[in-house]
């Protein structure tokens, strides 16, 4: 049967201990949530204002001028959803007030009907609902969806979620295939799986139901979109692009869609929701369609890093194979849909196959997004830089070579935030009999799965060491079942309890151990992390001849400061020995990565000769330096690469 066999750990049951993981927690909530606070409030000097609360203030007052983008009420439902996370592992008095206050602002924005939008409320309330494909209300009607039942379930207060339910009723009156509605859908997803989520919470049918509409109406013909470009005269941006309305993703009905096509973010925010409703609806057909757009996705059309996005025009999916390093999107947020992907995909199979790529993402292309002090951020997260190309090349000009304090267009800061400050819901998931042990961090989850009350304590200098020690205590000896994920990366394991090595077996990457667990019963997992020089299939064309290299869930990349520039004369051998080296004061704590390479000779050429006869390339040695490529762009500006030649 099709349904949720697990869900996750409730985050105030977690209790995430000193360590990676720990540090970008600990970085969310006392540095980017108050910061993010006051750039929402325009305050951060030398940053691009925001507005977002600017807006809801106005509108509340009954009138001003609306500044910012079409979404911007959206960063402020993010940042509100990253606090109440925060608020359910680290209760803070101060914290909830502020966002309290904001709560009451907003809900003092909305209108007689439930509507709320800004934008709209701003600049004219009687253009409402007149370009759902480009202006966002359903967007921010799922955002806010999500903060609200966020908040509700951290702080069991119901205004947000009051005023959620309020907005989502009156979506509810407007949209569906009654007569008198308007058949549309949301331009960008989101409020799918936020109404999911709601129906989670409420146990009203008609929140579901509205999910499944969404779903189900969007790319059906007459096409929604293209009716309402004629009626209200609409700008149709992508009239002479490839993908036309697939930009949306509503190019044709989602169960008939094959590849993961249009707009990164909003393809995997839209097959998240499928994948939700597929679950709740037991629809195999719409579950095979979510299947089938993982694989265009993981097969075809994602990055080493787990980034996605190829091409800056429509932010978009381009291509099978098509992964240039340098011209990319690659957006911070497209990486993050894919953990909310991957992690409703897992919750329907138990199938490691997803949390492996949720590992990928989440140690790669999504921390890449912020600095080590959790003050900058990049939008781009490109596997290749040169800085003078960003700044003089048309086509790398949003390929930004240092992060950023804040963008006009902010979501990506905002929703790495709710990201990891829900971190604890991603490590553990749990069905009635088992814990699965997804992600590995220094931790304490508590769990009355098998009826009785026990705690497991994982202790793991991971990614850094092979480690992993899972101590169980409990009140009384308990039955169940601990899964430990064995990552698809791991060749070499083992597994033990008491010291006595395991004889299960992985099932689809999990490793699970049944038994009657008691106080001080250990279990000893070791995951061996050679260093892996990675290829890539040859279709992709910039990584032909090229190696990359990665040490358990980390891709490692050159930087300029410790390799020098001119990043492509540098070499791999094919045959490369790699050293190791644990650095605390680098970095912010790292495990670097040594190796001897070689660089083309530039003896051999001068200034003056650009072309000549072809003749053997001569190699000096140079010791070669990886650092893990989440730190990049950390230092002073320079190239950075992840993919590297290789010397035959
Ligand atoms: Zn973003």
């Amino acid at each position: 049967m099709l349904e949720k066999k697990m869900k996750m750990a409730n985050l105030d049951a977690v209790t995430v201990k000193d360590g990676f993981w720990k540090n970008y927690m600990e970085l969310v909530r006392c540095r980017m949530i108050p910061y993010e606070w006051e750039a929402l409030n325009d305050r951060v000097e030398g940053a691009e204002p925001s507005y977002g609360m600017a807006n809801f203030r106005a509108a509340a007052a009954g009138g001003g001028t609306f500044r910012g983008r079409v979404f911007q009420d959206s960063d402020v439902y993010k940042w509100l959803e990253a606090v109440a996370y925060s608020l359910m592992w680290h209760p803070d008095a101060q914290m909830e007030a502020t966002a309290d206050e904001a709560i009451e602002i907003i809900a003092a924005a909305q209108q007689p009907d439930g509507y709320l939008d800004t934008y709209y409320i701003l600049t004219g309330i009687e253009k409402r609902f007149t370009n759902v494909m480009d202006n966002h209300e359903l967007y921010i009607l799922g955002h806010m969806t999500e903060a609200a039942v966020a908040y509700y379930r951290a702080t069991g207060k119901r205004k947000l979620l009051d005023t959620a339910i309020r907005y989502v009723d009156c979506a509810d009156r407007n949209f569906g295939r009654e007569e008198g509605k308007l058949r549309g859908y949301p331009g960008h997803e989101v409020a799918e799986m936020a109404l999911v989520e709601l129906y989670g919470v409420t146990g009203e049918e008609r929140h579901l139901k509205l999910a499944q509409y969404f779903i189900d109406e969007r790319g059906q013909k007459p096409l929604f979109f293209a009716e309402e470009r004629e009626r209200f005269h609409n700008e149709y941006k992508w009239k002479e692009s490839y993908f036309q309305d697939q930009y949306y993703q509503a190019g044709k009905p989602v169960r008939d869609q094959e590849r993961a096509e249009g707009h990164a973010v909003r393809a995997v925010y839209l097959y998240s929701g499928m994948a939700e409703v597929a679950a709740m609806t037991e629809d195999q057909e719409l579950f095979a369609a979510c299947e089938r757009l993982w694989k265009s996705i993981v097969e075809k059309q994602m990055y080493l890093t787990g980034a996605i996005g190829s091409s800056e025009y429509g932010e978009a999916f381009t291509f099978d194979y098509d992964l240039p390093n340098d011209t990319l999107y690659a957006e911070t947020c497209a990486s993050i849909g894919l953990v909310f992907f991957a992690r409703r995909m897992f919750e329907i199979t138990r199938d490691g196959q997803y949390t492996d790529i949720m590992e990928r993402c989440l140690y790669n292309s999504i921390i890449s997004g912020m600095s080590l002090d959790g003050q900058k951020f990049f939008y781009v997260n490109p596997l290749e830089v040169q800085p003078e190309a960003s700044r003089k090349d048309f086509y790398k000009r949003h390929v930004d070579v240092q992060r950023q304090k804040w963008f006009a267009c902010a979501c990506c800061p905002p929703n790495i935030a709710r990201l990891l400050a829900s971190l604890g819901g991603y490590m553990f998931e749990q069905s009635e009999d088992t814990v699965f042990v997804n992600l590995f961090a220094a931790a304490e989850l508590r769990t009355g799965v098998g009826g009785h009350l026990s705690t497991l304590h994982l202790e793991t200098e991971y990614p850094w060491d092979e480690d992993i020690r899972i101590r169980i205590e409990n009140e009384q000896p308990t039955e169940f079942t601990v899964a430990v994920r064995i990552p698809a990366w791991c060749e070499n394991w083992t597994a033990s309890v008491n010291g006595s090595r395991c004889q299960e077996t992985p099932e689809k990457g999990y490793l699970y151990l049944q038994r009657t667990w008691r106080t001080g019963d250990t279990i000893g997992i070791h995951l061996e992390m050679p260093v892996r020089c990675m290829a890539a299939n040859p279709r992709v064309r910039d990584d032909v001849g090229k190696m990359a290299v990665m040490r358990g869930p980390l891709v490692y990349c050159l930087e300029e400061a410790d390799n020098g520039d001119q990043l492509q004369e540098l070499y791999l051998s094919e045959d490369a020995a790699f050293t190791l080296k644990r650095e605390p004061e680098f970095l912010g704590g790292t495990v670097t990565i040594a190796t001897e390479g070689w660089r083309l000779s530039e003896n051999e050429w001068d200034e003056h000769t650009l072309y000549r006869t072809y003749r053997k390339p001569v190699y000096k040695k140079q010791t070669l330096k990886f650092i893990p490529y989440y730190a990049w762009a950390n230092r002073s500006e320079g190239e950075m690469s992840v993919w590297v030649r290789v010397k035959q």
